[in-house]
């Protein structure tokens, strides 16, 4: 990144993001200071010959021309982070990698080819991801030069720049979206929204307003906006100008969309596309083995709009969908023994994710629980009905199983005890689903760890 050649550059959190956006302005040709309040990423930091500098010390901002924040500093809320707070008081300016991503896209740093790439950024509460890498999937299908980046697969200042005529996936998160200076994408996604990250955002609003950021004015140039909640809905409303609007695609999976505008919508299994009142495209979804459940319709619908944007035909897309397959942790289908099918399901973190897990699978010894997110189970009701009994496991079994009133539940604590206890249950014709409605950090690293826990204790009693 070459905006700050010869200025001194701030970076805090050494994470994976910090410490590629520290490399990139250093091959730039800035300074870089960096701070992490963990002394073993300040070492690793040092290793690699970064200045460590105290940035919550009076002063620290003296002659500093930007200070770039980790995605996993709540650097606002609930207390102002002390580093950032010294920036803003210095008048210093406060960025991320995104930001700076985006503030490169016209420069030198692209230069190398004639054209910058199309950038593809996708938003929302659930389904970034399998939204993310479907688009990145169908694009690579159809022979262009795609990279995948942000919250998933590679830093977004560690890709190579793609050929004339590549597009740049990226998903990005909330705590993304909140800091990035400049996020002008070409195509703009929002899935879905529901509570999530609450705490770090001051509530629903503050979370709503941090992904609304990527729509902001002179941003996207199409918006693919998920309108099954009141909040898609009406920002679709305000960017589409006129009735006919193309820079607005609408996706539902809850009801026909056939107005003037441009939509895709999915019902009963069949994704529909609709311009100006005509049908354009159809795709059966009922078969494509990789996108099971009505949630996954959604994310089908946001990745067909946004591949749309780019110019690609429903045949194509149609082709692509079919080879698509899945990401691990999200409703994936590990095993299947005497009758009995075992799906990990890690990545539902909250309520609405593990709600649709629920949904997708019928008889279900539900192993849940972890560290439970503000909101407890609310609103995971409707989801109960399909569920034989709940395992559940965690830092706060005991609130979890409180909360489940009407449906039997152990509290098991350990996922080793929990599968085995739901497997020594199992009936032929039932799941043994992992949709823990919880975060994991209580007894895991992260949820890739505790859904490979999940395989290893099936697989090791199978
Ligand atoms: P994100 O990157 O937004 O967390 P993922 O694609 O990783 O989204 O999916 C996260 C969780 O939400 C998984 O449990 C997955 O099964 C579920 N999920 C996927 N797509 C959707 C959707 N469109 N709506 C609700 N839940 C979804």
């Amino acid at each position: 990144v070459t905006g700050y050649d010869g200025q001194r550059v701030a970076v805090l959190g050494l994470g994976r993001s910090g410490l590629s956006a520290g490399r990139a302005l250093r091959a730039g040709g800035a300074h870089v200071l960096a701070w992490d309040d963990n002394p073993e990423a300040r070492d690793m930091a040092a290793e690699e010959g970064f200045e460590i500098k105290d940035l919550s010390r009076d002063g620290a901002f003296d002659d500093i021309a930007c200070l770039i924040v980790s995605p996993g500093i709540p650097h606002l809320y609930p207390q102002p982070n002390k580093a950032v707070a010294n920036a803003l008081q210095a008048g210093v300016p406060v960025d991320n990698d995104i930001g700076l991503f985006f503030a490169s896209l016209g420069g030198a740093d692209w230069a190398v080819h004639d054209v910058a790439p199309r950038v593809v950024a996708v938003t929302g509460s659930n389904g970034k991801s399998t939204t993310s890498a479907l688009i990145h999937h169908v694009l690579h299908e159809a022979g262009k030069d795609v990279q995948l980046a942000g919250n998933i697969g590679r830093g977004v200042l560690d890709i190579d720049p793609p050929g004339d005529g590549g597009v740049v996936v990226l998903e990005l998160s909330s705590y993304q979206t909140e800091l990035a200076r400049a996020l002008t994408p070409d195509v703009a996604v929002f899935t879905n929204l529901s509570p999530d990250h609450l705490d770090r955002h001051a509530g629903l609003g503050g979370y709503f307003a941090a992904k609304r950021r990527l729509f902001a004015e002179g941003g996207p140039d199409r918006a693919v906006i998920g309108i099954d909640e009141p909040e898609g809905l009406f920002m679709a409303g305000q960017l589409a100008t006129a009735p006919g609007d193309d820079r607005v695609i609408r996706i539902s999976v809850e009801r026909k969309l056939a107005g003037p505008g441009w939509s895709v919508f999915a019902r009963k299994g069949f994704l529909s596309e609709y311009r100006k009142g005509k049908q354009q495209g159809a795709i059966d979804l009922r078969d494509i083995k990789g996108l099971p459940g009505q949630h996954n319709h959604q994310n089908a619908c946001a990745a067909y709009a946004a591949c749309r944007s780019l110019g690609l035909s429903p045949k194509v897309i149609e082709r692509a969908f079919h080879s698509f397959a899945g990401l691990p942790h999200r409703s994936q289908v590990i095993a299947e023994k005497d009758g009995v099918t075992f799906v990990n399901d890690s990545k539902a973190t909250n309520v609405d994710s593990a709600l649709k897990a629920l949904n997708a699978f019928a008889n279900i010894r539900w192993i849940c629980g972890g560290l439970q997110k503000e909101g407890g189970l609310a609103g995971l009701e409707p989801g109960l009905r399909n569920v034989l009994k709940a395992y559940v496991i965690g830092r706060d079994a005991a609130q979890f199983a409180l909360q489940l009133t009407g449906t039997e539940a152990e509290t098991c604590t350990t996922m080793q005890t929990a599968v085995a206890r739901a497997m020594a249950d199992a009936q032929p014709g039932e799941t043994v689903l992992l949709a823990p409605a919880a975060a994991s950090f209580d007894q895991y690293d992260n949820f890739e760890k505790r859904g490979e826990d999940f395989i290893a204790q099936v697989r090791a009693r199978l």
